[in-house]
């Protein structure tokens, strides 16, 4: 059994933890605002109109955090048990895929018959992948090859490794100085939490995750969770028919 991610209804502690950073910005403007407004002749300088408007897009982002966790944690099914990644990963095919962007994006999957089982909730470790899929498929916009590589592998210490690889554009050294931190977004419509939400995931389930330059351009996302056993009422199944 992996370390649960604390009661019911608690905020992951990784995910709390980063809300600090956001709150304690609402905090110090909404104070440097103050000391303003204190300070100043004309109570409607524009200092104080700049300082309580950063408050409130702090407080947005604050929120829209809160607001995905909420919905991860309502999500969230009691128990884990033994999960068919062959299964998710068509899932979270169809999901990913249904977008727009995937048209013209080819994909490969590959699932390691040793590497199939997994001990974790299935519902969060499809939201990873979607989320994963999402992104690079994103990636490879614009580029003259589009294709992503969904793969599986043994990994040390009883776990299972899954990769997300595209021949996208690339990890851009700033994106990758803080790309599992929560608001970092490279795109212009970008939130930037899902890696953060994806990373509370994996870590939830005792696994870690980290990125790499795919060896011909792109980038590979890799992460670990438990290895389980087959679930019984499967161990009858073909170990490759369905990926
Ligand atoms: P968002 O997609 O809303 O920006 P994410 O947390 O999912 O938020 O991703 C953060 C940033 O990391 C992205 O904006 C992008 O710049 C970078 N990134 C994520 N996945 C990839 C990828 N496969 N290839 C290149 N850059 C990526």
């Amino acid at each position: 059994q992996f370390p649960r991610p604390g009661p019911r209804g608690a905020l992951p502690s990784t995910m709390a933890h980063e809300l600090n950073q956001p709150l304690t910005g609402v905090a110090s403007y909404v104070r440097g605002g103050l000391r303003l407004l204190d300070s100043a002749e004309a109570p409607l300088a524009p200092e104080v109109r700049s300082a309580l408007e950063s408050a409130e897009a702090a407080a947005i982002q604050a929120g829209q955090i809160v607001r995905s966790l909420r919905e991860l944690v309502a999500r969230k099914t009691v128990s884990t048990q033994a999960q068919d990644l062959a299964r998710i990963i068509m899932d979270a095919n169809v999901l990913g895929f249904i977008d727009e962007q995937a048209r013209g994006v080819k994909r490969r999957v590959s699932i390691d018959p040793e590497a199939r089982w997994v001990e974790a909730d299935g519902i969060q470790i499809q939201q990873v992948l979607i989320n994963l899929i999402r992104n690079a498929i994103e990636a490879t916009t614009g580029c003259p090859r589009r294709e992503i590589a969904i793969a599986t592998r043994p990994a040390a210490k009883n776990m299972v490794e899954m990769s997300v690889a595209d021949t996208g554009e690339g990890l851009s050294d700033e994106t990758r100085k803080a790309l599992f931190s929560p608001f970092m977004s490279g795109k212009p419509d970008g939130m930037g939490i899902g890696l953060s939400i994806t990373r509370t995931i994996v870590e939830a389930h005792g696994g870690r995750i980290w990125a790499e330059d795919a060896p011909d351009g792109g980038a590979v996302f890799r992460f670990t969770l438990p290895a389980a056993r087959p679930a019984p009422a499967n161990e009858h199944r073909s170990t490759d028919a369905e990926a």
